[in-house]
């Protein structure tokens, strides 16, 4: 027997009549190319999205075409996130930090009808639109020049009838956004989400449990909406009512603290790299900021070093929430909020918690596998975490060769490295391909690059593998000292010895400049690998 409730589909257009009946007067403000503010509301943002749509539809864009943007976080970006999906056609964001060759492939690969370019990045549009079909680019800009053969995003606006425009109603498991993965484990792969998927994502996103987002939050999207739909926080925000507050290009730590402090931000996200230099410019300029509003800063996307969270609670009261996912999951899967066992504990104790990636989401299902088959909850055995949910992708677009990836009964292989504890939290030892494997052992990386992290010396660390004639694998060291500081490598190993076991140790510690780090602001280990090919240890 059916239960008796109406057939009612979760969509973005939903979402956008929701905005328009009940937000119209929340703000939302954002950081121009020129560092001015432009400012303006939902009621606003809804009647340009819906311009959008109509646009679209103008120039020929039918249901499930895509339609790929070149853009910061931005009230442009937002009308297209909504004003794309809602025309029927799929949102495809690009990351422009990505080389030539990738962002042709990318466009080539979606298949992109139209590419929406903000106007600082027409130089890299014009690096590979020759290498692409795309029929129109669409310059974003407010009042600047348009090059020639490119279409004005404000004049395809002011040309397009708002009342032209109507509430579509899709079946919600149309496609409604494509991102693709940085390419970090081979060609990039797409992962294409439906509305249902983007719906469900949202008012998870915003649970109590997760990121607890309300209408009364201002939040700052510090994760650019090319990478994984800003973790899906524009979505959630515009579900929740909450003001967006957009810091367009300036990511550098001093327009980050203004527009915090300005705007009474309440919640932020990003990955750890950026919250590493508001730390530093914070440490410079203590208690010079009104950060009270701050209630939460969530980071993600590679570890969050334990010394870092401790530093802000300590240094500045700001309190870091640990998550972890994957663009192949929307992408969040758990997040680091404590379980009432654990807040019971002392504040060193919820410590390790909150450095590990926390327990899984709502409607996110774990497992972890490992040689022998699944491994227990006991925080100590290790396997490679499978996921299922939701949100969840179930093959790649367009991408036979991903199918390994997914297990025979439907669930989504991480790749990473992981031992799940007794309240289902997650801690990443390692991308299964970074493992070092010494002696028939396991070392995690990510371990020791946290532990040295925490030395006051140190800056950045990222451990590789070198070969090892006897021992298969050994770890080396890659230190970035921070200015004016000095350490030696026998103070490095002394410091580690305190937490690991001896042939944890790394065998080499070399100093140098900076590590190679991707598109997305990871330590691009594969680069670092081939910057020490040939170096091997004879260590005993
Ligand atoms: P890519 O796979 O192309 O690097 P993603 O953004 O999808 O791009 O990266 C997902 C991966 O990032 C995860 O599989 C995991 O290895 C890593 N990651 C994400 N969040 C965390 C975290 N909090 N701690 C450690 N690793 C993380």
């Amino acid at each position: 027997m059916k239960g008796l409730v109406q057939d009612f589909q979760l969509t973005l257009p939903y979402m956008l009549r929701r905005a328009e009946q009940l937000y119209g007067y929340r703000e939302i403000v954002t950081r121009r190319p020129d560092k001015s503010f432009h400012r303006y509301t939902y009621a606003d943002f809804v009647v340009r999205a819906k311009k959008l749509a109509v646009a679209l539809k103008k120039l020929g864009i039918k249901d499930g075409d895509r339609v790929g943007t070149l853009g910061w976080n931005t009230y442009q970006h937002l009308e297209a996130y909504f004003g794309v999906p809602t025309s029927g056609a799929v949102l495809h964001t690009l990351n422009p930090r990505l080389h030539e060759d990738d962002l042709s492939y990318i466009t080539d690969h979606a298949g992109d009808r139209v590419m929406l370019v903000d106007e600082t990045l027409v130089p890299v549009w014009q690096k590979f639109r020759d290498r692409v079909n795309v029929e129109h680019a669409i310059i974003v800009t407010e009042n600047g020049d348009v090059p020639e053969g490119m279409l004005s995003y404000e004049e395809l606006l002011a040309d397009a009838d708002e009342s032209e425009f109507e509430y579509p109603e899709f079946d919600e498991d149309q496609a409604a956004a494509l991102c693709y993965t940085s390419g970090t484990t081979g060609r990039p792969k797409g992962a294409l989400y439906s509305h249902r998927s983007t719906v469900l994502h949202s008012m998870m996103v915003s649970l109590g449990n997760t990121f607890a987002l309300s209408e009364a939050d201002c939040v700052l999207p510090i994760v650019p909406m090319f990478h994984v739909n800003a973790w899906g926080m524009p979505y959630a925000s515009v579900l929740v009512g909450a003001k967006l507050m957009m810091p367009g290009p300036h990511l550098d730590p001093a327009s980050v603290i203004e527009d915090f402090e300005q705007e009474k931000v309440t919640f932020t996200a990003g990955v750890p790299t950026v919250f590493l230099a508001v730390l530093q410019a914070l440490d410079k300029e203590q208690g010079k900021h009104d950060l009270s509003a701050l209630r939460a800063m969530a980071i993600g996307g590679s570890a969050v070093p334990k010394g870092v969270i401790k530093a802000f609670d300590e240094r500045h009261g700001l309190k870091v929430v640990h998550a972890w996912g994957m663009t192949e999951m929307s992408p969040i899967g758990s997040v680091a909020n404590l379980p009432t066992p654990v807040r019971e504990q002392s504040e060193d104790e919820q410590l390790d918690y909150r450095a590990k990636q926390g327990y899984p989401v709502p409607l996110v299902e774990i497992r972890a596998r490992g040689d022998e088959g699944f491994v227990p909850w006991d925080g100590e055995s290790m396997g490679e975490l499978e996921v299922r949910g939701p949100w969840v992708a179930s093959s790649y677009y367009e991408a036979p060769e991903g199918a390994d990836k997914f297990t025979d009964d439907g669930w989504f292989k991480t790749g990473d490295i992981v031992t799940i504890d007794e309240y289902g939290f997650i801690k990443i030892m390692d991308r299964s391909k970074d493992l070092i494997k010494s002696g028939g052992e396991w070392i995690s990386s990510v371990d020791l690059e946290n532990a040295l992290m925490a030395h006051p010396a140190v800056s950045q660390a990222a451990v590789i593998a070198i070969p090892h004639e006897k021992w298969d694998e050994r770890p080396l060291a890659a230190i970035v000292l921070k200015e004016g500081e000095s350490v030696t490598e026998d103070e490095l190993r002394d410091h580690l010895a305190k937490d690991f076991a001896k042939f944890w140790l790394p065998d080499a510690y070399e100093f140098v400049e900076s590590i190679p780090m991707t598109a997305t602001g990871k330590f691009q280990k594969l680069k670092l690998r081939e910057q020490f090919e040939g170096y091997t240890s004879a260590k005993g």
